[in-house]
């Protein structure tokens, strides 16, 4: 199937004083009512100041945590206008708690060229997430062009990501593209040995990753909580370790490909804490009340040689509870391991992103991906419904 190439900023026609919504994935962590994080702000930087080079006035967007469609003080944006200010050098002024409508007309048609005016959570308004027409339809009147740079929300069909390109001229953004090239990488062409390395909370989440990763790469590894619900049907004994015993039959039948590897020795406790009394044990021989926490250092070795030999290296999700000290090793074998890998190496997935940073290694990778859910439902579906809403725009005369 040919698609329709989506399309980029430079096919806008933008000039001074042209008033472009501008779509972020601004859902970053706050602590103390500041940015804890500001990697979500950095990462569209460099749309918002191609921009700005072009005089254009900027309407920014984006949502913040789940204010569940009410105006809700902590959930405001006022943060992310403050830190924004700061990295670009210039006032972020921010919209009122309406998000749209006639208090803000005024404020969107003064915004003066190379300035940028944030909008208040979207989420304020239960338009956004209903997909309601309407509410797009609002958003549009402040603008005159539309840009998606919000990779990590372009999964959510949700009114700011596809309502403005039925509705106004539009194309995704520096970042939306980037994540685009380096994600479609996995799914057309990629260099095998294709390993991908997948850990994390559940199995469920994954589900539909690991069939469509199934088709396409060599080797799954599997670490983090999920494994144990795999040695579970494995018919090991798993302790008081996570795990999901409606999924055992699925875990089966994965294992049946034989292309699924899961751990040989694990690390456990009796609890999470900084503190913890750790054992090192094979896989399958989690005695009652003790928790696998932990992938032991023969299996971290053994995954590091696998990934070593690859061309091709996703990784998704942490091999254990890599926030508290004693169980973070196999997750930082891993990373180093990935991060020494020769061939193309990526990580999504929003903890695993977090892991790399934390172990400063995210320079050593080809791309870490800001969208968890995004960058998984992408290789899972081929596309997501931002991109196919910018595509079908290009279709459109407006
Ligand atoms: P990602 O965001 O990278 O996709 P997930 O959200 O699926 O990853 O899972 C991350 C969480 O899984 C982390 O908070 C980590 O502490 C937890 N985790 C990993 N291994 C285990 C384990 N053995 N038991 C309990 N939780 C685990
Ligand atoms: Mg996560």
């Amino acid at each position: 199937m040919t698609r329709a190439a989506l399309p980029r900023l430079d096919d806008l026609r933008i000039s001074r004083a042209t008033r472009v919504l501008m779509r972020a994935d601004f859902n970053v962590p706050l602590r103390d009512g500041a940015v804890a994080d500001d990697l979500r702000i950095t990462t569209v930087l460099p749309t918002l100041e191609w921009l700005r080079d072009q005089k254009a006035s900027v309407v920014a967007c984006g949502h913040l945590g789940r204010p569940k469609g009410k105006v809700d003080p902590q959930f405001s944006m006022a943060p992310v206008a403050a830190r924004l200010g700061e990295l670009l050098g210039v006032e972020v002024q921010l919209g009122p708690p309406e998000v749209v409508g006639p208090k803000v007309h005024p404020l969107a048609a003064n915004v003066r060229p190379g300035e940028v005016l944030l909008l208040e959570n979207l989420r304020f308004d239960p338009g956004e997430t209903e997909n309601d027409p309407a509410f797009a339809t609002n958003l549009c009147e402040l603008a005159d062009a539309y840009v998606n740079d919000a990779f990590g929300a372009s999964h959510r069909a949700h009114a700011s990501i596809v309502g403005p390109p039925r509705l106004l001229p539009s194309a995704g953004g520096r970042l939306l593209f980037r994540e685009v090239d380096m994600l479609s990488r996995l799914l057309d062409g990629a260099g095998r040995p294709f390993v991908a390395v997948l850990g994390g909370a559940k199995v469920s989440d994954k589900l539909g990753v690991i069939d469509a990763l199934l088709e396409r790469c060599d080797t799954i590894l599997v670490g983090g909580a999920m494994m144990f619900t795999f040695l579970l049907a494995e018919g090991h004994s798993v302790g008081d370790s996570l795990v999901e015993p409606d999924m055992v039959g699925e875990c089966e039948r994965l294992l049946a490909t034989g292309r699924v590897r899961v751990p040989v020795d694990v690390v456990i406790a009796r609890d999470i804490a900084d503190d913890a009394d750790t054992k090192i044990v094979g896989a399958g021989r989690v005695p009652d009340r003790w928790k696998g926490l932990d992938i032991g250092p023969e299996s971290a070795a053994l995954f590091s040689d696998e990934i070593a030999q690859a061309q091709t290296v996703l990784w998704n999700g942490p091999m254990g509870v890599f926030e508290v000290r004693p169980f973070a090793a196999g997750t930082r074998t891993v990373a180093e391991a990935v991060a020494a890998c020769n061939g193309f190496t990526v990580v999504g997935g929003g903890d695993s992103a977090a892991a790399v940073r934390q172990f400063g290694l995210a320079d050593e990778v080809d791309h870490v991906s800001t969208g968890g859910g995004a960058s998984l439902e992408l290789i899972e579906q081929g596309d997501l419904p931002g991109l196919e809403a910018l595509r079908e725009s290009t279709t459109r005369r407006h």
